[in-house]
């Protein structure tokens, strides 16, 4: 495996999460040091464990993404330990189902607060010191549902809408200051997310891999390869762009 991240430090939230540990682990792979950042102390420290066994650096960070002082105080704590971030993943999400009447007030601030408000927060943290040094990588993890809605989701398809909209908008503002930004928008990848709502619908993932023209859902090292290359230095031009990536299936 090729290493382009050698002497990098990488943040990525909701590392402890499906997709966001296969992004730590790939990352860590080809070099970096990686901030492994949940909420779930325990969640964090088992991806770190697996990248430690593997030859990999990586450090657990536990906060609360809702808490935009927490954010602060992380960020703060971290770059007075590294010295810098060089890559900036914000993939923590949650999903929650439902149509506009059937979706609670909290289920719309939790998404908000989770999907959009820490991106802003932990990204605003963040930017300065990549701004200051003229480098840096951020990758956000969208959804096809933010480019193409997905029925009965409307918070977490607006959500990732709006997330889609801040890559393309933070890539044109920092473009000149070197700072590249781009999102993934996967479809269904097999993860906790994907099974937690398998469960509540009576469906199995061989259901949903029927739906796909290439034959079965994502997997989260897919979707982990996919971002170590926007993360790279391989294309310095490739900015402000979202990737779908989806085993060419359309939303239904
Ligand atoms: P997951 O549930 O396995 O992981 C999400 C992680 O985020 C968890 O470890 C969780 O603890 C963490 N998290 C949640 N709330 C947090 C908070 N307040 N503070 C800090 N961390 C928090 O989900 P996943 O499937 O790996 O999803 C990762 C990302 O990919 C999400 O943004 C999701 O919307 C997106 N996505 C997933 C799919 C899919 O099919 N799984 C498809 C498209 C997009």
């Amino acid at each position: 495996m090729t290493a382009r991240f050698t002497d990098r430090i990488a943040l990525v939230t909701g590392a402890g999460g499906g997709i966001g540990s296969a992004i730590a682990a790939r990352l860590a792979e080809e070099g970096a040091t990686v901030i492994v950042a949940d909420v779930v102390a325990e969640a964090a420290q088992r991806t770190v464990d697996e990248i430690v066994a593997g030859g990999g650096a990586a450090v657990p960070s536990t906060f609360d993404l809702r808490s935009p002082e927490a954010i602060r105080a992380a960020v703060a704590g971290l770059l007075a330990e590294h010295g810098r971030i060089d890559v900036l993943v914000n993939n923590a999400g949650v999903n929650r189902r439902g149509a506009l009447l059937e979706l609670s007030d909290d289920d719309w601030a939790l998404t908000f607060d989770v999907n959009v408000d820490a991106i802003f927060h932990l990204t605003r943290a963040v930017l300065p010191q990549m701004v200051e040094r003229r480098t840096g990588a951020i990758v956000n993890t969208a959804s096809q549902w933010g480019l193409h809605p997905a029925p009965g989701h409307i918070g977490y398809n607006v959500s990732k809408a709006a997330v889609v909209s801040f890559t393309q908008s933070l890539a044109r503002d920092y473009a000149p200051h070197n700072v590249r930004v781009n999102a993934v928008a996967p479809g269904e990848v097999r993860t906790p997310m994907v099974e937690a709502n398998l469960a509540r619908t009576g469906r199995t993932v061989d259901d949903l891999n029927k739906l796909v023209p290439f034959g079965r859902i994502g997997e989260p090292s897919e979707i982990a390869a996919l971002v170590a290359f926007l993360a790279s230095h391989e294309t310095p031009y490739l900015t402000g762009t979202v990737v779908e990536i989806t085993g060419a299936q359309a939303v239904s």
